[in-house]
């Protein structure tokens, strides 16, 4: 803004017009998904808005950028993702900014020891092989697709508590880069998250404690870090990317271990009910619970995120206790 100068002497009337007429080329946090945009509120409080890209009900793995949302990304102080492997629909404007307005969550490098295996390849096996009628034996040794996978390890950072925190530290330095006549509270609101954050975390540990045993079945598979961080224990997901529809093999596995009685629910997602899953549970005692993996009804706030670990530990608690 201030090396402009020069050219807002030629440019006034445009400038003038453009600020009149089209939304204002204001700048601010721009985040890919609303969790990561819970991250950034609460270190950005009182300083600078946030803005999240994806909108509610819209899927994190295929979302396809509007004309408005290219302006918001270049017009932005600084851009929050977690990476090409999850949003790929930002690989290619982000590659457009300056490295200090660009911030991947999977590249900072005290994310990746963090990161958990487990990638997207599964669903596109089954794809093949149901043509191929292939045994399990085949799905295995067939490694002939695996170059056009997503990725080996599971992106869907924002529900492990540890690399919120990291990542909150990571949006810290970069606004503190931005704008050093913040830091005081940059550094009070960072400190803030982290303190909520390690309370929540505790309750949250109490609060499923009692349910770590019980086996379940979730959607899509977005929750290994929220799972392995509390100790839960998952016995599969009917999809990894919940836009391709699951594999007649793996929608019989499931069946089996519902039929004996080796899982006490099965949830679905606010934007996915699918039919699938009432099929699969027909004539079951399974019970039927909702995730919220993106935090859909929760507004941006200094404490969202901190609401939407414990909503998600709620929707777990509730299912799985059988209240
Ligand atoms: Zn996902």
């Amino acid at each position: 803004m201030l090396h402009n100068k020069k050219r807002l002497t030629f440019t006034l009337s445009a400038v003038a017009l453009a600020a009149m007429s089209a939304s204002p080329a204001h700048s601010a946090v721009v985040a890919s998904i609303k969790p990561l945009g819970f991250i950034a509120a609460a270190i950005a409080d009182g300083i600078t808005p946030v803005e999240v890209l994806l909108p509610d009900g819209a899927s994190e793995h295929d979302y396809a950028l509007r004309p408005s949302d290219v302006k918001r990304i270049k017009n932005a102080d600084l851009v929050v993702w977690t990476g090409p492997e999850m949003e790929a629909f930002l690989t290619k404007s982000a590659a457009e900014l300056p490295a200090s307005k660009n911030l991947e969550i999977a590249g900072l490098p005290e994310v990746k020891p963090l990161l958990i295996r487990g990638g997207e390849e599964e669903d596109e096996h089954e794809h093949d092989h149901d043509h191929h009628a292939g045994s399990e034996k085949s799905e295995e040794q067939d490694t002939s697709h695996t170059h056009h996978h997503h990725g080996e390890f599971n992106m869907h950072l924002w529900m492990s508590p540890e690399i919120a925190k990291q990542s909150a530290v990571a949006i810290h330095g970069k606004l503190l880069e931005l704008m050093p006549q913040s830091k005081a509270k940059l550094d009070a609101n960072l400190q803030q998250f982290e303190a909520e954050l390690a309370d929540a975390d505790k309750h949250i540990g109490a609060q499923l404690a009692p349910v770590r045993n019980k086996g379940y079945f979730v959607f899509h598979d977005a929750y290994s870090y929220f799972e392995k961080h509390y100790g839960l224990s998952p016995l599969g997901h009917f999809t990894v990317n919940p836009e391709i529809q699951p594999g007649a093999q793996r929608l019989h596995q499931i069946r089996t271990q519902l039929v004996e009685q080796k899982a006490v629910c099965v949830f679905a997602e606010p934007q996915f009910r699918p039919a699938v899953i009432d099929a699969v549970s027909r004539g079951t005692s399974v019970r039927k619970g909702t995730l919220d993996p993106l935090g859909m009804g929760i507004s941006l706030t200094k404490d969202s995120y901190v609401k939407f670990l414990s909503q998600l530990s709620s929707q777990y608690a509730s299912c799985l206790n059988g209240a």
